[in-house]
């Protein structure tokens, strides 16, 4: 492997200070020392998987894809991107432009009306200082993230830019673990990577939000103008980024708490996706990013899949993880930068959603399949029966969410929702005992699911559907968490 520096063993260091175990101990709390990204990336300090996640081989998910089936998805037509076109002018609420794809679909007079409710719900919650939408949470939420795009695609540096140091070399283990490390070190809870292969190209979106076509051209470098978004044809490899969102207030109902939380991921995810551009410029490769706040031109969810962050869970619009459970946000950066694949992971957990329908019960609009096994075949949704599906697309065996349904009731608070991610028996702090059984069992013996949900039912985990909202404001936040309400700013440093 490629080395900037020579060092000693640390052992023998320390023998040659004629340091001995018995003062070493003494010195145990002293904070270890790193001279440069080489000795950080060797350290060790990579996450490490409890002992029951499983790794499949490349491309093999908990649930079954049929690629052949799968098509390009449409950015302007999934419910969470064409479907909230409008969302960032003014902060009223979500679908404030009327060529959002959930307006056409579901009506524009009925879609008005949730959002005229919606806008009078947070005005008057704000007049009457209810709990939870007194002005100081409005804020909180309004603090919570930032809108000014982001650049689409940064080329390598020239020879100027890299100091006139020669373009990195090395294996793509050594560049994963050096994007992981430099990556955790900008604010990222964790990293997977991966090759994005030709299979794979079905997941870019054909269109972006600005109703401009994505197209692969040879180009040397990506950008968009009015008629076209460029992805230059190079090969791609992606780092897909986990970043903790507070589990606490994901806990507290629809307020503009929970979506403070929710949009916090975006606030975070914008330094550390112009860090990790800047970084891999340096090394001299390219990076081709999200082209505004939320939105990139592959679903990062997919990467998240992909490259073993998570599984995918009942409500087929969010992921778990076994390591940090539901609360998680995710976003995928791509590189000519030659990286190594983390493989997909089976920690039992979408095998635990065919038996736990706690989040279908606990859906405010029943848009969760109760059904027992996932399936191939996309429902019509119950809220528009005669609207096409073309807001998600085939070739996943799935339990299929009806987005329309879910996108009523985002409109409807004007503070989106969660319920189920926050309400899901992984939304839990993982040092909870029970859930330090739960975890490793539900991976090894899913005949045992069932009493496990009844056994989270009767601790009581992740059943606080409204949250107090007085108190969280009364918490002395600690520097470092307690894995609970301070992950979603310290980048995870508390497992
Ligand atoms: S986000 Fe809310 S409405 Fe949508 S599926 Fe989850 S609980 Fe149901
Ligand atoms: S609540 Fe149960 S069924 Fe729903 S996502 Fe969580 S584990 Fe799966």
């Amino acid at each position: 492997m490629s080395k900037f520096h020579s060092t000693i063993n640390r052992r023998d260091f320390m023998k040659a200070l004629g340091i001995t175990s018995a003062s070493l101990g003494a010195m145990g709390m002293a904070s270890p020392v790193f001279h440069d990204l080489d000795e950080m990336s060797q350290s060790g300090i990579g996450s490490k998987r409890p002992w029951y996640v499983k790794e499949n081989e490349p491309g093999k998910l908990t649930v079954d894809y049929d690629w052949a089936l799968m098509k390009n998805p449409d950015q302007m037509k999934t419910m969470h991107g064409g479907g909230f076109l409008g969302v960032l002018e003014g902060r009223n609420g979500f679908c404030q432009d009327p060529n959002s794809t959930f307006r056409q679909t579901y009506g524009i007079q009925r879609s008005q009306e949730i959002i005229d409710k919606a806008v009078q719900i947070l005005h008057d919650g704000a007049a009457t200082n209810r709990p939870g939408y007194q002005v100081r949470d409005l804020a909180l939420n309004a603090g919570a993230v930032t809108v000014e795009s982001l650049p689409y695609y940064k080329a390598a540096a020239g020879d100027a830019g890299r100091r006139n140091n020669p373009k990195w070399q090395g294996t793509p283990e050594e560049a994963a673990k050096m994007v992981w490390t430099a990556g955790r070190f900008y604010g990222a809870s964790d990293i997977r990577t991966g090759e994005i292969t030709d299979q794979e190209k079905v997941l870019f979106f054909t269109r972006d939000l600005h109703n401009v076509p994505i197209v692969f051209e040879d180009s040397e470098i990506g950008y968009s103008n009015s008629t076209k978004r460029v992805i230059p044809n190079k090969k791609y490899y992606s780092i897909s980024v986990a970043i903790h969102m507070s589990k606490e207030l994901f806990r507290y109902g629809y307020s503009p708490m929970r979506y403070a939380a929710n949009l916090s991921r975006y606030r975070q995810w914008r330094p550390i996706q112009m860090a990790l551009m800047n970084f891999i410029s340096t090394l001299g490769y390219d990076t081709l990013g999200y082209y505004e706040l939320m939105y990139g031109v592959i679903p990062a969810e997919a990467s998240a899949l992909l490259f073993g962050h998570s599984e995918i869970s009942r409500n087929d619009n969010f992921l778990i993880s076994p390591d940090w459970g539901s609360v998680q946000g995710y976003f995928t950066l791509l590189t000519t930068l030659p990286l190594a694949q983390s493989k997909p992971i089976d920690a039992g957990i979408s095998r635990f959603c065919n038996t736990c329908k706690k989040c279908a019960e606990s859906c405010p609009q029943q848009c969760i399949s109760y059904d027992n096994e996932p399936s191939w075949d996309i429902p019509n949704s119950k809220a528009v029966p005669s609207a096409p599906t073309s807001y998600t697309t085939p070739g996943k065996k799935t339990f299929h969410t009806d987005a329309i349904a879910c996108m009523s009731q985002w409109v409807g608070t004007a503070m989106g929702c969660g319920f189920c991610m926050g309400n899901c028996v992984f939304n839990v702090n993982s040092k909870s005992m029970i859930h330090q059984l739960v975890k490793p069992t539900v991976s090894a013996l899913p005949i045992l699911n069932h009493t496990l949900r009844q056994a989270d039912v009767l601790f009581g985990y992740g059943l606080t559907p409204e949250g107090d909202f007085e108190k969280w404001w009364d918490m002395n936040l600690p520097v470092y968490g307690t894995d609970s309400t301070f992950n979603s700013t310290m980048g995870g440093y508390n497992k």
